[in-house]
């Protein structure tokens, strides 16, 4: 292990875990990564001495909170590139896809128009353009894959046209690792009079996110994909384009004034903030951000690339594994079958061997039935994965074999 790696691997208390007496392997970095020391610190200092109410200051302890909560926020414009009231905190990726559906597509579709997403979307970014299609009378349309899992560009171009209102896109394949060129479709799809729509909840692990370069109009992801806490999320959205939608959900901190007859909201971003926040969870994320900028990300990037190369290597040369998806840029993610073997099955027999590793369909059902498969064994590597725990995962599947 190299120090570097090391150095960033040792700030992880629960990587130096045992499962049933053996060494945890932790190959499930796409389902979430688990949290260094600083977030959990975080976490804990602020229980243990801001905790207060926000944005309702009649007393210090609230102002303190207040404070850190939208300093918090501040970080996570900083990080993306964005100014503060472009961010709206929500419960995670999939809150935030649903707050565009709802608050946006709902209210601006039509029939005959049409929402296009690619094969390799998560349910997260299917769903919910499903709702509003169903109640606006849009049609979904979906660009297919290339033999290797990456999007078929070509089909893209063609399936673009003057009723494409929404183009919603993956950054990164949670199931496949394929890595999106979202800033040519993003062009393409402004070109047509697209808004468009990034699902990045595998895209801010691996990447430095800019959203003014990339001109999506909106970029969604979760805090506990990226090292933070579960339960916290961001949307981001253009200024004018979150002015004009709706409120999500209605109550407290989101109103300007109420009356029985009738309200008027907040300014951007409360106006999409109902009741008491995730503040600890907020102060928390904004603690794993700042930390990851000050981590070597283009070493921890060129490790977890490595760490691909050498488990596609091996994967290569097992016999009877068959690897999903095999696009030339992926992030850190082997999906494989293994011949005559049923994903959960391998699964169940990696996990007593201490390796950790997620099967099934990934919450992309559409994309493994396109690929005619129930599901793949994924394992999904994070910067403070090493060469010996991908040496471990293979010399697991070996054991495997001899079990099924
Ligand atoms: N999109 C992608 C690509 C994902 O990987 C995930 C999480 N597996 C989601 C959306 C949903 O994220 P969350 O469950 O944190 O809302």
């Amino acid at each position: 292990m190299s120090p570097a790696v090391a150095a960033f691997r040792a700030q992880f208390p629960l990587l130096d875990s045992q499962v049933y007496g053996k060494p945890l392997v932790y190959l499930d970095n796409a389902a979430t990564t688990q949290k260094p020391q600083v977030v959990i610190d975080a976490l804990n200092h602020y229980y243990l001495t801001q905790n207060s109410n926000v944005h309702r200051g009649a007393h210090a302890l609230a102002d303190t909170a207040t404070a850190a909560f939208e300093q918090a926020r501040q970080s996570v414009a900083d990080f993306i590139h964005a100014s503060r009231e472009e961010i709206i905190w929500t419960r995670g990726t999939t809150e935030s896809l649903n707050i565009v559906a709802q608050c946006y597509a709902l209210h601006n579709l039509q029939a005959g128009d049409e929402i296009l997403i690619s094969t390799l979307e998560h349910h997260a970014n299917i769903v919910p353009w499903q709702q509003v299609c169903k109640a606006t009378g849009a049609q979904l349309k979906v660009i297919p894959l290339l033999a290797d899992g990456s999007v078929d560009l070509e089909a893209f171009q063609q399936l673009l046209s003057p009723r494409t209102r929404i183009f919603s896109i993956a950054h990164v394949s949670n199931s496949l690792g394929t890595v999106n060129p979202i800033e040519k479709m993003i062009k393409a799809a402004r070109q047509v009079g697209a808004i468009t729509v990034i699902d990045g909840a595998q895209g801010i692990p691996h990447f430095d996110v800019d959203v003014k370069a990339l001109d999506c109009d909106f970029y969604a992801f979760s805090a506990h994909k990226v090292y933070g806490p579960t339960g916290m999320g961001v949307l981001y959205g253009k200024k004018a384009l979150l002015e004009a939608m709706p409120p999500w959900q209605t109550g407290g901190e989101m109103i300007e004034t109420v009356t029985f007859e009738s309200s008027t909201w907040n300014q951007l971003p409360y106006k999409f903030e109902a009741g008491t926040p995730n503040i600890g969870g907020a102060i928390a994320f904004s603690a794993a951000i700042d930390w990851l900028a000050k981590q070597d990300r283009q070493a921890l990037a060129e490790h977890e690339q490595a760490l691909l190369a050498y488990a596609t290597e091996k994967a290569l040369a097992f016999d009877g594994l068959q690897l999903i998806g095999t696009a030339a840029n992926k992030v850190g993610t082997l999906s494989f079958l293994l011949a005559g073997t049923h994903p959960n099955d391998v699964g169940v027999l990696l996990d007593q061997q201490g390796i950790a590793v997620r099967t099934g369909h990934h919450c992309t059902m559409p994309l493994m039935h396109s690929l005619g498969i129930p599901g793949t064994v994924r394992a999904s590597f994070s910067p403070y994965n090493t060469f010996e725990e991908v040496d471990a995962l293979f010399t697991a599947l070996d054991k495997v074999l001899t079990f099924l």
